[in-house]
């Protein structure tokens, strides 16, 4: 922590085995990220986060779970709490639980009560469900009454048999109006439908959006952040990186200088705004006492 009580929390980051992916998501992310040998499959374990953490500076984050049956992904809930477990003062886990099994309340209340996890993560393109299926909004109903926030993968996907169709954080409209208490993180900023995400969060103040993964892609990141500062939306915009996918240190260098790329030709994102974003974002925002 900061001498002034700021701290820098990455908001999105993983933990993984290789074994915990599945052949076709393997194929399908190293295609889209880093070619045949990508290292990123190997860069999950305990010792690479924490790497990771330690060089970047980061003081607390969330860690999240994977089940998506549809793609042959389980990242056990379990691995989740052993990780949080190693320093549960500095990090939260989120709960991957798959609304398609027949036990997923089970689940989530098994994640929350016995493993202690915190969160949930929900990723509908992924996992192959309507964001308004039933079970889905039993589940989080289910999250809101046990105060745990849900983290939406709303938006593009890497894998070839995603669902697009339930991408679109439009969709999470009908949530947000339904579970007014549930506090909602939509990962990535719901790219490349950030319009979508802006719409939702301005009016619906239980909705946050963090912004992993999109460093790599600065003029998108450039223009995310003119829409949240043109609806008055940056209170709830969280700095995140996506690790291991994008390194938390390359996002944090990336994210400082983004106004290199318009050279004052265009609007710019003020300094103070990108510092307060890293740094001034508790988890207390989504009723997350650390
Ligand atoms: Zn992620």
């Amino acid at each position: 922590m900061t001498d002034d009580g700021r701290q820098l929390i990455d908001w999105h980051m993983h933990v993984w085995l290789p074994e915990h992916l599945g052949r076709e998501w393997v194929a399908d992310l190293s295609r889209n990220y880093g070619g045949d040998d990508s290292p990123m499959i190997e860069q999950a374990h305990f010792e690479d986060i924490e790497a990771g953490r330690a060089a970047a500076g980061v003081e607390k984050a969330i860690v999240i779970g994977n089940i998506t049956r549809h793609l042959g992904v389980e990242v056990p809930n379990e691995f989740i709490a052993e990780y949080v477990e190693r320093d549960p003062a500095h990090t939260v886990g989120l709960a991957g639980v798959d609304p398609n099994d027949a036990d997923a309340a089970d689940q989530l209340r098994y994640a929350r009560e016995t493993l202690g996890l915190r969160g949930l993560k929900l990723a509908p393109p992924y996992q192959a469900f309507h964001p308004h299926a039933p079970e889905a909004l039993e589940l989080y109903g289910l999250a809101s009454d046990l105060g745990m926030p849900v983290m939406f993968h709303q938006g593009a996907v890497f894998a070839r048999r995603g669902i697009l169709e339930y991408a679109n954080a439009a969709l999470l409209d009908l949530v947000a109006r339904d579970f007014p208490e549930l506090k909602i993180i939509v990962a990535h900023m719901g790219q490349p439908w950030y319009f979508e995400t802006v719409a939702l969060m301005y009016k619906h103040r239980n909705v946050f959006a963090d912004l992993s993964a999109r460093f790599h892609r600065p003029w998108q990141l450039h223009n995310m952040l003119l829409a949240a500062m043109d609806y008055g939306v940056t209170d709830r915009i969280l700095f995140g990186s996506d690790f291991p996918v994008t390194d938390t240190q390359f996002c944090l260098d990336a994210f400082r200088n983004i106004n290199t790329l318009t050279e004052g030709k265009l609007p710019e994102i003020p300094a103070g705004l990108i510092e307060e974003i890293i740094y001034e974002r508790p988890f207390s925002l989504v009723g997350l006492e650390v």
